[in-house]
This record gives C-alpha cells, sequence and structure tokens, in this order.
C-alpha cells in the first residue's frame, strides 16, 4: 500500500535488532486517517473470505482492528495481556516477546469466541510470527476459524509468514506493507 509505505519511509526510524519504530503514527501517536484507510485496504484484501469478527491483541492492533470492524459493521475482540478479576473461563496462550525480548500471556474469554466464528485477526507487524501462533492457538481451543491475517507492516526477513504456514496453511495473510531485506537494521 504506497500510502503507508511512504509514511514509513518518510517517518519511520530503524532501530537495532530488526525493529523498525513507528511511533508518531501506528505504535504510539496514531493517524486514525491512515489508520481508516489501511483497514479499508484490509477489508479489502479479505473480500474473499468470510468472517463474523475481527480479533487483535492489546494494545497496537486495536486501532485498525477498530476502524476495520466499524467499517465492516463487525465487533472486534483483543487479547488481553491481564486477567481481569471479572473474567471468568479464558483461552489463553503464551507469546514471545522479540521486541521487549520477554514472554507474555494473552487471553480472550470464553463468553468471547466459539466455534461458531470466522476470524480475521489484524496486527500491526508481522515480525517472526509468535502473536500470530499464539492466536492461532487461542482459535484451536475454541474451535474457531481463522479466515485470514492482515498485517500493516511484514518484516519479510524474520520469516513470520513461514511461520503461519507451518502451523495452519489454511490461513490468509496480507500485508500493507513489505520489508524484504535485513538491510540497513
Ligand atoms: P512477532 O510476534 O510476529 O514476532 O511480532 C509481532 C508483534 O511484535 C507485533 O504485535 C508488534 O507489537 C511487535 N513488533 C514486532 N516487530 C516490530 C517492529 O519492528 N516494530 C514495532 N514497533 N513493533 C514490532
Amino acid at each position: 500500500m504506497e500510502k503507508l509505505m511512504s509514511r514509513i519511509l518518510q517517518d519511520g526510524d530503524i532501530h537495532s535488532g530488526g525493529v523498525l519504530k513507528v511511533d508518531t503514527f501506528i505504535n504510539h501517536q496514531i493517524d486514525p486517517v491512515l489508520m481508516y484507510d489501511c483497514a479499508a485496504e484490509l477489508l479489502e484484501r479479505f473480500r474473499d473470505r468470510k468472517f463474523n469478527k475481527i480479533l487483535t491483541i492489546e494494545s497496537s492492533g486495536i486501532a485498525p482492528a477498530i476502524l476495520a470492524g466499524y467499517i465492516a459493521k463487525l465487533p472486534v475482540v483483543f487479547a488481553k495481556k491481564a486477567k481481569p478479576v471479572c473474567m471468568d473461563q479464558a483461552y489463553s496462550a503464551t507469546i514471545h516477546s522479540f521486541t521487549k525480548d520477554n514472554d507474555y500471556n494473552v487471553m480472550i474469554s470464553e463468553e468471547l469466541l466459539s466455534a461458531d466464528d470466522h476470524i480475521l485477526f489484524i496486527d500491526d507487524f508481522l515480525a517472526y510470527g509468535d502473536a500470530a501462533l499464539g492466536v492461532i492457538d487461542i482459535c484451536r481451543q475454541a474451535g474457531a476459524t481463522i479466515e485470514g491475517m492482515g498485517f500493516l507492516i511484514e518484516k519479510k526477513f524474520q520469516n513470520g509468514r513461514y511461520a503461519i504456514g507451518k502451523s495452519d496453511a489454511s490461513v490468509k495473510v496480507e500485508s500493507l506493507a513489505i520489508i524484504e531485506s535485513h538491510l540497513g537494521f
């Protein structure tokens, strides 16, 4: 997606360890118009799939996910990183974060995900694919079907797309901006 690519080139910042800083338009300050356009483009790319719910992980996936939900008029569920006292049974998975170099749990209430659900997952980045694999795990626990996984930015050289395909070859993966090479990181 041209608009996102040029914004990355203009405002993105390369950090060591393969991390791209996009704090001025995605991860800290959010450009809602750009996020709306990204959400619309992701929905367009998944027009061939039927889904009834959009899933993301808190926190950076929420902006594009909620705008996709707004456009498609579908509910948006975000996997929580801490279990509130009022949450009873939950599906959960442990994810390794390479940007923070730690493991964290994500959970979705059993009330919000079931075998009737067909899911479009949306997130800000696809790197090594650990977050996506956690979501695949949670959806398996619930018996839900993942129709697609859409990302704003994919760092191809970290092979997350391959990890997703290995775990579930039926999942369609789309990314709006693909960074091909490790050069510059
Ligand atoms: P993965 O699980 O695919 O390795 O990484 C995905 C998650 O890590 C994303 O949800 C995102 O929050 C974070 N992440 C991965 N790579 C980057 C990056 O280059 N920059 C930023 N800001 N976040 C990243």
